[in-house]
């Protein structure tokens, strides 16, 4: 079965056309386009425009990499939430678009779920603790009694925003981490920042405001480090402890910010001393992106999740442990 997953809950559209064979995932086209606004943050509105103009393109890149024709399309998934209301809607008018000319059946995917689900099918790992970092989540995720539980997130900002809106403040384009993480490659002295570990849960917007206060008197590497490092234990602290409790001997990283290279040595450096398992899958299905959501929605048709379109109503907050996971 092939389906197309589109993905456009905030800054990126993209199509994956992912292929399932068995538990085999073939991936056979990602592709992508990433809206980076010229001063400030993420238009919501913005960011929906772009989405529309960059849509047709992409379908066209696509369907042109897989080397199918679009009419071999079985399925068609969307990201029905959670992310940017506008963004959303402009996604779901694709897919329903698609899928009543295709005639084919459609299905919303939680985008949050997508990103473990692509890492478990590419990575082989079975049942992971999900570090999810990316722009605006940061969630620790494991699979309990047939749902996604949240065991730990931010109770602010996201990590990826935190790093965004630091770079927006010294100078950085959007998206500031691979700035960030170059910079932090050249720091040579660990400043003391607050370290928020709250239970399972951490906090972001404190450490920002003490970081952008440093930029004063100290030198910019050393404050990049000193911000990766302090976030980056962090989130390897509540990953952890969540192991921990959880009994899972399986760490997955997932979202923009797990390409760090230093927050995937942090992070298997605290699986190696646990003896568990470590597991990325290349950065290209780590963004938001296409495929995780058409591999998603491919696992969700075979246990009869498919939807009418009257159920594909966007979902701004959907929470990870709304889904019902019938497939697992
Ligand atoms: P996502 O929302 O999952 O697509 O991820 C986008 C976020 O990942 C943005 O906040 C980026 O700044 C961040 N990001 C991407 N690459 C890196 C990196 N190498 N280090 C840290 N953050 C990164
Ligand atoms: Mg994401």
């Amino acid at each position: 079965m092939i389906c197309l997953g589109i993905e456009g809950t905030a800054h990126t559209i993209g199509i994956g056309i992912v292929e399932k064979e068995g538990d085999n995932c073939k991936i056979l086209a990602n592709v992508f386009h990433m809206y980076k606004p010229d001063k400030g943050g993420i238009h919501p509105r913005e960011s929906a425009n772009h989405h529309t103009k960059y849509f047709p393109k992409i379908l066209e890149e696509s369907i042109e990499k897989s080397n199918i024709h679009i009419k071999e399309i079985d399925l068609i998934a969307f990201s029905i939430g959670p992310g940017l209301g506008p963004c959303l809607r402009t996604t779901a008018t694709a897919g329903r678009t698609l899928s009543l000319l295709l005639k084919k059946p459609i299905v919303g995917v939680n985008h949050c779920i997508s990103h473990l689900e692509i890492g478990r099918a590419l990575t082989k790992c079975s049942d992971p603790v999900l570090l999810y970092v990316s722009g605006g989540n940061t969630q620790v995720i494991a699979f309990m009694d047939g749902k996604y539980r949240v065991f730990g997130e931010t109770l602010d900002i996201g990590i990826g925003n935190c790093l965004d809106k630091f770079g927006r403040e010294v100078g950085i384009k959007f998206p500031a981490g691979p700035e960030i993480e170059r910079i932090a490659l050249r720091g040579k002295k660990y400043i003391q920042l607050p370290y928020s570990v709250k239970g399972m849960d951490v906090s972001f917007s404190g450490i920002l405001t003490a970081s952008l206060l440093l930029t004063k008197k100290e030198d910019i590497e050393d404050i990049c480090y000193s911000l990766q490092e302090t976030c980056f234990c962090m989130l390897a602290e509540v990953a952890e402890r969540a192991m921990a409790h959880t009994e899972k001997e399986e760490i997955l990283l997932g979202g923009g910010v797990a390409c760090n290279k230093r927050l995937q040595e942090i992070v298997k450096i605290m699986a190696e001393e646990r003896k568990a398992k470590f597991f990325c899958p290349p950065d290209e299905f780590l963004v938001d992106n296409g495929a995780m959501i058409a591999w998603t929605g491919l696992i969700m048709k075979e246990s009869g999740m498919e939807m009418s379109i009257d159920e594909t109503k966007v979902r701004q907050n959907y929470r990870t442990d709304e889904v019902d996971v019938k497939w697992r």
